[in-house]
């Protein structure tokens, strides 16, 4: 054996060991050579599977168009939900407990927090009682606590809440039920984490060399670097239908999300964590806005669902128009009193990119068995960040299949 390859070797297995330490369900120490991977897309999916892979003992080149967590990324946001709740899609409140405690274990390692336990309030009106009763008993049955709470109860515990015409509220007290991830800071942390180890980030915008007996030969960046590797993934979100149009133009539906922040009075903690949780709303009048409490001083945040639009990531302004300021002013200052007249501090503009079933996609390209995507977040992808990069990581390195993720992320036709 030569000193590299031996190098390799050793390599291999020592990462390998380290993350067997870390993740219980690692279950075997493989002895290979180290694989080359590139990872284009340094999102959420494209971070955490390099980082994973690299944990395998691959050597992993990110590319990244922009850099991790940049402001047109769906990954750049200031915070994201945590939550089991996914009705009876019970595959993805499994991956959520597996997430929440991955994350946990790794922000305890580096030493800075990344996810507050905030607990996530959903509130509705009679209609809702039966659907919450459902959900707090299936959680119930994975582990997960929720209490279920009436108008006067609820009044109570959040007098800075106009409760009136709602009846029914389902309170997850935090943990793997509610937390908020701090996004963008937890992105950038895990591409640290990963350079650290070795890890290459290049930052450029990538495509495709040509595919030659059934494998890709290479991914070209636009000043002409060519760079190979035994395996690829593009994990590049709403990018993928502009990158392969033939597969993902149809297959993905990607819209603008407008993100506003509101300020409270200074001195006013009604509205912050720890006083006030995630939220969202079920009764039909208020279905269409969620938000978190004020972190780090930026405001709560309302994330209204759009209307029906579109947009160009690259070349789209992210300013926020007078339509979703004046529909986020009416709503907070009839449920959020307290801020009817308070600033707005903030402002983001997003997009979400939605599969036609809300599955994640994660599967090799037809004509080229080394090209893997990973993608199609349906705006609900940040959470599951860690089991999915090891998911995918092991998939792609050491072939490990799991049947119910392999079936669900599949590249599917409508
Ligand atoms: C407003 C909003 C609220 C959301 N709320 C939640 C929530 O509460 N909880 C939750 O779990 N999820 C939530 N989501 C969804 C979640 O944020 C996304 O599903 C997730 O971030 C998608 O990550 P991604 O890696 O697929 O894409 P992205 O984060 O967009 O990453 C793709 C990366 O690819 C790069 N790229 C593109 N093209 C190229 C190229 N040719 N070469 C090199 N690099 C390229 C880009 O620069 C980008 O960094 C929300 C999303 C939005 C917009």
């Amino acid at each position: 054996m030569k000193r590299r390859d031996f190098l390799r070797y050793t390599t291999s297995t020592v990462a390998t060991a380290s993350l067997l330490s870390a993740t219980e369900s690692f279950a075997k120490i493989s002895i290979r050579q180290s694989p080359e991977i590139i990872v284009v897309g340094a999102g959420v999916f494209g971070i955490w599977t390099a980082f994973y892979m690299q944990e395998l003992g691959a050597n992993v080149t990110v590319i990244d168009a922009y850099g991790p967590g940049n402001s047109r990324a769906s990954s750049g946001g200031e915070s994201r939900l945590l939550r089991a709740d996914y009705g009876e899609r019970l595959l993805y409140s499994r991956m959520n407990i597996e997430s929440h405690s991955l994350w946990d274990f790794w922000q305890k390692k580096w030493g800075r927090q990344i996810m507050y336990s905030t607990g996530y309030l959903k509130i509705g009106d009679d209609n809702y009682i039966g659907s919450a009763k459902a959900a707090s008993k299936r959680l119930k049955a994975m582990g997960i606590s929720s209490e279920l709470l009436n108008y006067e109860e609820l009044k109570y515990r959040w007098p800075q809440i106009n409760f009136d015409g709602l009846t029914t509220g389902l309170y997850y007290p935090g943990g793997p039920g509610g937390s908020t991830l701090m996004a963008r800071e937890a992105l950038r942390l895990v591409a640290e984490k990963f350079q650290e180890k070795g890890g290459k980030l290049l930052i450029g915008k990538a495509k495709t060399g040509e595919v030659v007996n059934g494998k890709i030969d290479s991914v070209e960046l636009e000043d002409g670097q060519k760079l190979n590797a035994d395996k690829v993934i593009f994990a590049c979100g709403p990018w993928m239908g502009k990158i392969f149009p033939e597969l993902f133009g149809d297959r993905l539906d990607v819209t603008r999300r407008d993100v506003l922040f509101i300020g409270p009075r200074a001195g006013d903690s009604r509205y912050s964590n720890p006083e006030f949780p995630a939220w969202s709303f079920n009764n039909a009048e208020d279905s269409r806005y969620y938000g978190f409490p004020d972190i780090h001083g930026r405001g709560l945040k309302v994330a209204p669902y759009p209307d029906k639009n579109e947009i160009d990531m690259d070349s789209d302004d992210r300013l926020t128009n007078p339509y979703e300021i004046k529909r986020v002013r009416k709503f907070v200052s009839r449920r959020f009193p307290g801020l009817a007249d308070q600033p707005i501090t903030e402002t983001r503009v997003c997009q979400i990119t939605s599969s036609f079933d809300s599955h994640f996609i994660v599967d090799t390209h037809p004509n080229a068995d080394n090209l893997w995507f990973a993608c199609a977040g349906s705006g609900h992808a940040f959470k599951h960040g860690p089991a999915i990069g090891k998911y995918v990581a092991q998939r792609i390195i050491d072939n490990k299949k799991n049947e119910e993720y392999d079936t669900a992320f599949r590249l599917k036709q409508k």
